[in-house]
């Protein structure tokens, strides 16, 4: 069996060309019979598509406008990937969080996060803001109107990239996400929301597992499939300077670099990927990435306290990125029980964030999302789930589940 997910476009107009009649007068060429097979193809692919990215259905008899003899194979040899709802919860924000099963019983993360509308931009939105209440919660979600709905997916069971303030970091790789098992996140919270952006931020590196991730977003942008924009599908990287040079030429979506040191010591100290590629080299690629026109690289920038939050490292950040069409996305570290880590005060945030936004760089500051129900990356999975985890993730599982008591 086939999982349609793992399919592009093109890859089931190739399954769908020995399955196409076509009637041809005997003046007309091999060539021209062909053309006309791969058009048939095409129109029965473009059918195939809308009907499970579009109208979400998944039984083939249930599509109408299909041969019956079609419909037949389809059943026999294609099946439309369901993932499992282990839990999900949704914090008060608005944050949406969901932890899935996979076929092996594996377990990943994916979130909703909603971002409100402004005030003064509510009219502007009125009539095209994606409406989501969410599941009903308490009297927290009070906006059923958001300005973008972001899914924020993983790429990996786990991840091997070892970030240390990271909790799916400390839990280890266990696998790659085949394409089907990436694009299924989306899928599936587009039945239960209006998603408007792709963010992959979720669990593992995207760019360690290139293949897949290259190929679910192809079938994400499909115009006959969940139709994204390539301005609003960001795939956020760790650094792998080689991988990100490819895939400028293979896909074009936005980029995302994980950025969070401004010395090689400080980052190598906090992401051992910066020993093979230091912040030269990334940012050397990071210029030859080909960004279309209004396009920009967005800079994460995870802030730890008495680590990398002082004005020195402000102004090593604007040299850094100078030359580069960026914007930094400053994340005060969400703490979890037992991390090492700690958030620095609002106002050694603000103080960073205005150094560079007087230096004319665009800096925001991200509000950490749905910490009433443990939404950093790799919480979820760590407890309900079945990460493996080494032996500092088990520490922190007993530190955390303890905690969660209180939470929830
Ligand atoms: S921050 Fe991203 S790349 Fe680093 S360990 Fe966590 S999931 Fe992996």
């Amino acid at each position: 069996m086939i999982y349609f997910q793992s399919l592009t476009k093109n890859d089931l107009v190739e399954l769908l060309k020995p399955l196409s009649q076509v009637k041809t007068r005997s003046d007309q060429s091999e060539e021209e019979r062909e053309l006309k097979v791969k058009k048939r193809a095409q129109y029965r692919a473009q059918q195939i598509f809308h009907w499970v990215y579009q109208r979400f259905v998944t039984d083939w008899d249930q599509m109408s406008d299909l041969s019956k003899d079609l419909r037949s194979w389809l059943k026999d040899n294609v099946e439309v990937y369901r993932l499992s709802e282990r839990l999900n919860r949704q914090a008060l924000d608005g944050t949406h969080k969901f932890l899935w099963d996979l076929s092996d019983s594996k377990t990943i993360e994916s979130v909703i996060i909603p971002a409100a509308l402004q005030e003064k931009e509510d009219d502007a939105f009125d009539g095209d803001a994606p409406a989501y209440a969410g599941r009903p919660v308490g009297e927290g979600v009070t906006s059923s109107k958001w300005s973008r709905l972001t899914a924020c997916i993983s790429s990996q069971v786990g991840c091997a990239m070892a970030c240390k303030f990271c909790l799916t970091g400390i839990q280890g790789l266990d696998r790659h996400l085949q394409a089907y098992e990436i694009v299924t996140q989306v899928h599936e919270l587009r039945r239960i929301a209006p998603i408007t952006n792709i963010v992959f931020m979720g669990m593992g590196e995207p760019l360690h597992n290139f293949e897949n991730v290259v190929k679910a977003c192809e079938i994400l942008l499909d115009q006959d499939g969940l139709n994204f924009s390539k301005r609003k599908v960001t795939i956020s990287t760790s650094g792998l300077v080689p991988a990100i040079e490819e895939l400028g030429k293979r896909v074009d979506v936005s980029l995302a670099i994980s950025l969070n040191g401004t010395t090689d010591e400080q980052r190598s100290a906090i992401m051992p990927v910066n020993k093979k590629w230091n912040i030269e080299a990334l940012l050397d690629a990071c210029r030859k990435y080909p960004l279309g026109s209004h396009r920009r690289i967005t800079f994460e920038y995870v802030m730890l306290k008495g680590l990398n939050d002082s004005l020195e490292d402000a102004a090593r950040l604007v040299q850094l990125t100078r030359g580069i069409p960026s914007k930094l996305n400053l994340i005060p570290f969400n703490e979890h029980p037992g991390s090492e880590f700690k958030r620095p005060s609002d106002d050694t945030v603000r103080q960073f964030q205005k150094y560079l936004m007087d230096r004319k760089l665009t800096a925001t500051v991200r509000i950490s999302r749905g910490q009433d129900i443990l939404a950093a990356c790799g919480q979820l999975r760590s407890i309900f789930g079945t990460a493996r985890g080494t032996e500092r993730h088990r520490d922190w599982k007993v530190v955390a589940t303890g905690s969660l008591n209180t939470v929830s």
